[in-house]
């Protein structure tokens, strides 16, 4: 263990990491022995010299993201670890053995005890995104981790790590496979079809997390005419189709979401009527919807990205529930949602109460929703918790 640097912490700044929170911020560093680039793995120390955890050191505020609070060599053995354990969570909630399903989560970062990294699974392909350069720089271990926990299950890993290390880092990422290659792009999430372009689509390729509240909305949507605003790849839009809706109406400002949207529609319903799409900004396509939509899907990018945009976020969440608040018709229903880490559910209530006291309707909470199974909260990191959306009933 002696080869890692030291980073020894200042009095008293010991607590948090003592709790299993797995940040160091800059500020509570004392000082380094050795020398340390970025992504060089390091041991934490208490200002008593008290071992306290081995993580990666990264430039910026969060200077270490742990890994691990135990005194273990992070050698392929550890990961493999790690790995089987994230494996065995999703094996748990019964993901791994569904004929309907074959798309999942398989390492949600701090919820999996490996801050820094995320891993979707594809009908076969693993999908990796580092958020820190040091699982980066770990990525061929890593990769055979994997290979050793997944087994035959696995025909390809993509590492689509370049849009999410952050850019100070003096590295230059190129995306490419780590094992095999392209074989099949078309993934099953309860049973609807999806072409998944993780090359070039945004994230991972694929909003694994709202798989749950996609199921939820289908039970919501029989007989309704439907407006699936910032659709994507269509998800929620196949789920109201699948729940008898009426009519289906995407909306996506980038062209390339709407083709990708009528593709899936082919895939699951060819010529199905029910189903248009269109590729309009949302406050446009918002101007005039007076009373055409029972339900209303409202999954918006990530407004605030950083802190210092939280209360611009809050406004623009405001305004853009107004305009469904004002225009559903009666007896409506809103699924409406932040994926902002940065809001808290609080916040984001708010920002929908004002937006519905601007209505003047009788509004009503249905379901408070959240992150799916596979995106597990770690309880000493609450920081994981990213995704919100609320249910509600608009008389
Ligand atoms: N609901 C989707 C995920 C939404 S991601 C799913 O279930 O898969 C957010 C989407 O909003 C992206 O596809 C992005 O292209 C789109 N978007 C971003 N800004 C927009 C805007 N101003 N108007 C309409 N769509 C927008």
């Amino acid at each position: 263990m002696s080869k890692f640097s030291k980073v020894v912490l200042k009095k008293g700044k010991e607590e948090s990491v003592l709790r299993f929170h797995p940040w160091v911020f800059s500020g509570a560093i004392d000082r380094i022995e050795g020398s340390v680039e970025e992504g060089d793995v390091v041991i934490i120390h208490a200002s008593d010299d008290r071992f306290l955890g081995i993580g990666h050191s990264a430039i910026g505020s969060i200077a270490v993201r742990i890994f691990s609070f135990e005194n273990r060599t992070p050698d392929l053995d550890f990961w493999i670890g790690k790995f089987q354990s994230a494996y065995n969570l999703r094996h748990k909630i019964g993901l791994t053995l569904r004929s309907n399903t074959n798309v999942f989560r398989l390492v949600h970062g701090e919820g999996d005890g490996m801050p820094g990294l995320i891993v979707d699974f594809y009908n076969g392909t693993a999908v990796l995104q580092a958020h820190s350069v040091g699982m980066w720089l770990i990525r061929e271990m890593l990769a055979e981790a994997m290979k050793v926990v997944l087994g035959d299950r696995l025909v390809a890993i993509y590492d689509k790590s370049s849009k999410t290390l952050p850019f100070k880092a003096s590295i230059e990422p190129v995306d490419g496979y780590l094992f095999g290659g392209q074989i099949t792009r078309e993934v099953l999430e309860d049973g609807n079809r999806f072409l998944v372009d993780w090359e070039e689509g945004q994230k991972t390729g694929f909003f694994v997390d709202q798989r749950e509240n996609r199921r939820l909305l289908s039970d919501y949507s029989f007989g309704k005419n439907v407006l699936n605003m910032f659709c994507y790849t269509g998800g929620f839009s196949f789920s109201a189709m699948r729940g008898g809706a009426n009519l289906v109406h995407s909306v996506d400002s980038s062209v390339k979401a709407i083709e990708l949207t009528n593709q899936n529609v082919e895939l699951n319903f060819p010529g199905d009527k029910r189903h248009e799409a269109f590729a309009v900004e949302a406050f446009d396509f918002m101007k005039d919807i007076k009373d055409k939509y029972d339900l209303i899907i409202l999954d918006p990018p990530a407004f605030a990205k950083h802190k210092n945009v939280l209360n611009q976020a809050l406004q623009g969440y405001k305004k853009l529930n107004s305009r469904a608040f004002q225009q559903i018709r009666p007896g409506g229903i809103l699924f409406t949602f932040s994926c902002s880490q940065v809001v808290t559910r609080t916040n984001f209530r708010e920002a929908v109460f004002s937006a519905a006291a601007i209505s003047k309707r009788n509004i009503r909470i249905l379901h408070q929703l959240s992150q799916p199974a596979d995106h597990p909260i770690n309880i000493y990191h609450p920081e994981g918790e990213y995704l919100k959306g609320l249910v509600l009933y608009v008389e």
